[in-house]
């Protein structure tokens, strides 16, 4: 049998549905799966999909469709016709169908969609008499066509890329702002069928002298005309730079729907409009949506008219003079309402659907499960937990790290933002608080951002062409559109910071700068955008994190908690970013740096100290400066063992090569010496001692201990007096001693030697029986992985320091790595920065075999993560699937990482499942 290229669907019935994404795209499994599928048969278009196998046919033979692809299409078309009792082409009862992109994964906006296709000369007659004699309507739509038939398929699907302002739509559009200048009107609404008639004809000579040539006036040449340039519109520029941001695949295609226009402009009993079963922006349980009377679906989501809200949780300060769609038509928004409920029960999901009331009667043009912020994520799946809609594992899966990582970024001060007027008001298209400096471009937001600046892209309205300064941008402002528009979709899909619809602004593109109200703000400005509340404030205002009044943010961790298996730890070298990374639910300190006291506010005195310590020649003179260094390593190691009471803290030993604490500033090296009592010569010539040519590889960890052991000794001893201390106060301290750079056993047998006189000593002393501790080390030189089994023979826990081992592995100084990474991942060699998440393929590998031979030296090694990587989603998987037993990161991705574990047991399990039943 010849291969199936086409599914149809409609009339209750349909080849395709929901599971068959990859194959029909999204829009077409749903559409198919809302006219089929039996608790639904909704009122959906009938139409047929050209499946994405077909695009790739296209691209992998010269574009051109396999040879059965055509019959297959009259075939679907034909069935079409008998449902609709109309046929394509027909002069006196015309079928008229829009042709749709639709991905895999939604692209909002990238690609292509041509509507009122069919409609010609000969047709228009016919079209008319089935409008009731409604001539406007059928101008104007025939209008819409020419317009979106040049710009889609007949300048960008042929690659003709016009100057800026000269594109083909945009030359139409003036011939149409000149008749309604003429008529001294505003609205298309108010251009009468002749003004369109004509507008029509000027349409078409213009395309001639543009494009060179003539619009198709023939049904079926401008289907396969449309069909192509959806298919084209794959290989758009628009498009493949939206892939790259989203890491869509390139090989996937996408799908192209024919489907039977229904017309939301044929007057005032017709209607179209975009809604979500809960509110997108955060997450309130209450059907939300945006419509225009007497429009084309297209109006809605280019932000041409402002929409008016579908109901009262849909107002806003902007649109709460228009009537809601609830008033307007009570009967239709009754039925729609009831049918987004059965949609949002039958996808356990938000659901973000696109409808048209054609002269009273509802239909369902879309429904795909809805983008969100992050907030309205975590509320989303905390009441669909609550409404038994979801299951607490489903929750944990649909939230995505960087959806959590939006409810834990900045807000504007409410102190300050009190005090501050808003210069303009507009609607919340995405949360968070942003300051930049105003840029009117998406390529200068780009070239800017490039530069190390923070900006704000302003925008009349932003269109997919300008995605990637979107992405530069801390923020976006617009001044048209509605909540639905492309950028406030766009940013949503990003959680970024947003602000659409801000009608008092005027941008003025050309002089870059914009006015509202008299006062004028140039490029290059300050501003700050509230995108939770859609205020905008001159100047740059502080910013506060968020995190601590988020309950439902708490409750969500709370879930993550329950099916993690991962400990989830921090790196904190104070009390107070312990006492964070509590409140989050760290279990533990994972990495605690005693060097971070060197650095700093209150850093003066020990860090004299230290200095001291450093310089001095003699076993004698290095002596008496440990002992005064003493107390401050005792007091800080203690304040943060104390924070975490209970919970393990693991103290590393310290690590930096000692030249980096030789001052350089003259009055701090001239102090230095008058202590030591020496010249300053002799300073120089000891400081001089100190410099290496490679400090990274050089003489610091437990090469510093090795050589001066009573550096080590005095920092065990501090470890160990706190944490007795401790115990007389009733606390219950567990430090976990780590000795960092080993690449040898026998290092870690000379440091056990020192820890274990000084342990006795400190019970003794303290007349204490034991204090709960390890020892053990940071394995972070790829030599330690390979004899990890006998490091483990002394180590009692393993701690990978991937920062160092990513670098000693892969030969790249962290430091020097900007110089050639970006060619690197520019021309493929490496997939992503090795430095960001872990390297599985090699690094991982050494982490894989320094567990496996660990446990083997030591049955029940501890063994955990301490690198930056402990905070990226993909690296908390990997350790979670390698068996290690807990991963430490910053106290603010602490939630990130408690997130990542819990959707790593969860996607194990399915992967497990997904096994058995094969
Ligand atoms: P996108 O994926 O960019 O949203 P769509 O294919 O959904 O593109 O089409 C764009 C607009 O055209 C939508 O608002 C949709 O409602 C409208 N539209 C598409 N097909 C039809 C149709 N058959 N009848 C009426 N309106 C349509
Ligand atoms: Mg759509
Ligand atoms: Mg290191």
């Amino acid at each position: 049998m010849a291969k199936k290229y086409v599914y149809s669907f409609g009339g209750g019935k349909a080849d395709g549905n929901e599971s068959m994404k990859n194959l029909l795209g999204g829009k077409g499994a749903n559409l198919a799966e809302m006219a089929g599928h039996k608790d639904l048969k909704l009122p959906v278009p009938p139409g047929f999909t050209l499946t994405t196998d077909v695009c790739v046919y296209y691209y992998s033979n010269k574009r051109s469709y396999p040879k059965e692809l055509k019959e297959q299409v009259n075939k679907a078309l034909l069935s079409v016709e008998k449902l609709m009792e109309r046929k394509f082409g027909d002069p006196s009862n015309p079928l008229l169908v829009s042709v749709r992109s639709g991905a895999r994964k939604s692209m909002p906006g990238m690609m292509e969609t041509v509507l009122n296709v069919g409609l010609t000369e000969k047709t228009i007659p016919g079209l008319i008499k089935q409008a009731g004699g409604n001539e406007r309507f059928v101008y104007d739509a025939y209008r819409r066509l020419i317009m979106m038939y040049s710009d889609v398929v007949m300048e960008k699907a042929a690659g003709i890329e016009p100057k800026e302002d000269m594109g083909i739509r945009k030359q139409l559009e003036r011939i149409m702002d000149e008749s309604k200048h003429k008529r001294g009107s505003k609205a298309d609404t108010d251009l009468t069928a002749e003004d369109l008639k004509d507008i029509c004809k000027k349409f078409k000579i213009r395309i001639k002298e543009v494009l060179g040539k003539e619009f198709p006036d023939e049904p079926m040449q401008q289907l396969w005309g449309g069909i192509g340039a959806v298919f084209a519109s794959w290989n758009g520029k628009r498009a493949i730079s939206y892939r790259r941001i989203e890491g869509i695949p390139d090989e996937w295609g996408t799908a192209v729907n024919v489907q039977t226009m229904v017309f939301g402009n044929m007057g005032n009993d017709s209607a179209t409009g975009v809604a979500f079963t809960r509110n997108p922006g955060n997450g309130d349980p209450h059907f939300y949506g945006e419509y225009l009377i007497n429009a084309q679906g297209e109006d809605v989501v280019a932000g041409i008219r402002t929409p008016a809200p579908i109901n009262t949780f849909s107002q806003s300060t902007h649109n709460k003079e228009l009537v809601t769609l609830e008033k307007a038509m009570p009967k239709i928004y009754k039925e729609l309402f009831a049918i987004q409920e059965r949609l949002e029960r039958h996808y356990h999901d938000m659901q973000d659907i696109e409808f048209t009331i054609e002269k009273g009667r509802l239909f369902m043009l879309q429904c795909r499960v809805g983008k969100r912020n992050g907030p309205a994520a975590v509320r989303m799946c905390m009441d669909m937990i609550k409404e038994k809609l979801i299951k607490k594992e489903e929750a944990v899966l649909r939230v995505t790290p960087s959806q959590l990582d939006e409810l834990l970024h900045p807000i504007i001060d409410p102190k300050f933002e009190a005090s501050n007027k808003p210069f303009a008001k507009g609607l919340p298209a995405g949360p968070g608080g942003a300051s930049g400096q105003i840029v009117f471009t998406a390529a200068d937001a780009v070239a800017w951002a490039k530069e190390g600046k923070k900006v704000i892209l302003v925008r009349e309205e932003t269109n997919p062409e300008d995605v990637e300064g979107m992405r530069a941008a801390q923020a976006i402002l617009t001044a048209r559109g509605g909540m639905t528009s492309h950028a406030a979709l766009v940013a949503r899909g990003w959680g970024k910071c947003c602000i659409v619809g801000c009608s008092a602004i005027h941008v003025d593109l050309a002089g870059r700068k914009m006015n509202i109200d008299g006062k004028t703000l140039k490029e290059g400005d300050w501003i700050t955008l509230n995108g939770t509340k859609g205020n905008a404030y001159e100047g740059q205002l502080p910013m506060m994190d968020a995190t601590k009044e988020n309950s439902m943010l708490m409750d969500f961790l709370k879930i993550c908690g329950t099916i993690k298996k991962l400990g989830i730890r921090t790196n904190a070298d104070t009390p107070e970013d312990a006492s964070k990374a509590r409140q989050f639910g760290a279990e533990g300190i994972g990495l605690f740096r005693t060097e971070h006291m060197f650095y700093g506010k209150g850093s003066d005195e020990p860090l004299f100290l230290l200095r001291k310590m450093i310089i001095s020649n003699t076993l004698d003179e290095r002596k008496k400066a440990i002992e005064g260094l003493f107390p401050y390593v005792k007091k800080d190691i203690k304040g943060t063992i104390a924070a975490m009471d209970g919970f393990p803290v693991v103290i590393r030993l310290l690590d930096p090569p000692l030249h980096e604490f030789v001052p350089r500033e003259q009055e701090k090296l001239e102090q230095l010496a008058k202590e030591l009592n020496i010249n300053m010569e002799e300073l120089t010539r000891r400081a001089n001692n100190l410099h290496e040519s490679n400090p990274m590889m050089g003489h610091r960890g437990v090469r510093l201990g090795v050589t001066y052991p009573e550096v080590s000794a005095m920092q065990i001893r501090a470890i160990f007096e706190a944490s007795a201390e401790l115990i007389k106060e009733g606390k219950k301290p567990y430090p976990e001693i780590m000795v960092p750079v080993v690449c040898d056993v026998k290092e870690l047998e000379d440091h056990l030697v020192i820890a274990k006189q000084i342990y006795a000593e400190v019970l003794a002393k303290y007349g204490i029986k034991t204090i709960k501790h390890m020892f053990g080390t940071m394995i972070e030189i790829p030599r330690a992985t390979l004899v990890a089994d006998k490091i483990a023979t002394v180590a009692q826990f393993f701690s990978f320091g991937t920062n160092d081992l990513t670098q000693m592995g892969f030969g790249f100084s962290r430091d020097d790595i900007g110089g050639f990474l970006p060619e690197y991942l520019k021309k493929g060699i490496l997939p992503e920065d090795p430095f960001q998440s872990i390297d599985q393929e090699g690094i991982g590998e050494l982490i894989k075999i320094g567990i496996e031979r660990g446990r083997k030296g030591r049955k029940g090694l501890e063994v955990g993560i301490c690198g930056e990587h402990g905070g990226d989603p993909r690296s908390v998987e990997f350790c979670h699937n390698v068996g290690m037993d807990y991963v430490s990161c910053s106290p603010f991705r602490v939630p990130i990482a408690k997130l990542a574990a819990a959707q790593a047991v969860l996607k194990n399990k399915k992967n497990k499942n997904i096994k058995k039943k094969k």
